[in-house]
């Protein structure tokens, strides 16, 4: 089941870059993480997801909910994750916000409407729509409009939409295609490209299209983090050593690992993900359910 692979995926990778979010790489290096891990940052306990795992269930949960894509409602939903501390799995509720989103979701509930409420500016451009996106690469012909107006909601900018557009292109292809990760990751960029081609921002990813990730960072502007997750995954050969490899180049460790792991989790499938790491997740069942119903909406749409 590919939804399951992807989002158990994300969600693992996000639990492991809690405890250790905000360190530097000297620290990882010095003490890297090989396992999961417990308190630390956020003082939350083992296999606590933050922010990045709860919009993306958030966004699952609507369209399962609403059987559509339906702008208001998955904004409802956020504010519900905002305010309520549903989709999340702490005993103390949300945590690790995004300023870009904080601002969006402050702007939605005074009455904006969904698509006029996310960021537009250029420093609204942090990886807060990308590590949230990915639910849409399931469904059978996404088109990149709904794919901008997704990340929209929170992350407006022409240079997040495009990330976003890049990473559900890469995720489709391996959902879709038995090919080596070069060739998916090639294959997405060249559909980008195309579609994309009298777009002022694509000279931003051009790192990502020709290759040059030797000097990547853990950062969250949102073209360094989708750098650094394309990097994890093309020298590493496994779900676990993607995933660490996101987690120790330190900074923005559960999001980087999070948006990789996504990707892993679909490459290299779920019974690739080491098993006491999804058990250590609290709450899995109930995500494992909704990953059925979601699968069943993406199969039957
Ligand atoms: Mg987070």
């Amino acid at each position: 089941m590919k939804v399951k692979d992807g989002i158990i995926g994300l969600i693992v990778g996000d639990a492991l870059g809690v405890p250790v979010e905000f360190t530097t790489r000297r620290e990882r290096e010095a003490d890297p993480v090989t396992d999961m891990r417990e308190y630390g940052t956020y003082d939350q306990p083992k296999g606590t997801w933050s922010d990045d795992s709860s919009m993306t269930i958030a966004t699952m949960a609507s369209i399962t909910h609403r059987q559509k894509i339906d702008y208001e409602d998955i904004m409802k939903e956020f504010l519900n994750w905002a305010y309520l501390d549903d989709y999340t799995n702490s005993a103390s509720g949300t945590f690790d916000m995004e300023n870009t989103t904080s601002r969006s979701l402050r702007r939605y509930a005074d009455g904006a409407p969904a698509l006029k409420s996310g960021g537009t500016g250029e420093r609204d451009n942090g990886n807060g729509s990308l590590m949230r996106i990915l639910p849409l690469a399931f469904i059978k012909d996404i088109d990149y409009d709904t794919v901008e107006a997704v990340s929209s909601l929170t992350h407006a900018h022409e240079i997040s939409r495009t990330a976003c557009a890049l990473y559900v292109e890469i995720a489709k292809s391996m959902i879709e295609n038995d090919l080596e990760i070069k060739e998916h990751i090639d294959n997405a960029c060249d559909k980008i490209k195309e579609h994309y081609k009298d777009s002022e921002v694509l000279g931003k990813f051009e790192r990502i299209f020709s290759n040059d990730l030797d000097d990547v960072r853990g950062r969250s502007f949102v073209v360094g983090s989708l750098e650094c997750v394309i990097h994890c995954m093309l020298t590493t050969d496994s779900y676990r050593s993607a995933v660490l490899k996101a987690v120790n180049f330190g900074e923005d460790t559960d999001t980087t690992a999070a948006i990789c792991g996504g990707l892993a989790g679909i490459y290299y499938g779920y019974d690739s993900i080491p098993q006491d790491w999804v058990n250590s997740i609290t709450c899995i069942e109930e995500v494992k359910s909704l990953c059925a119903k979601y699968e069943k909406f993406c199969d039957e749409g």
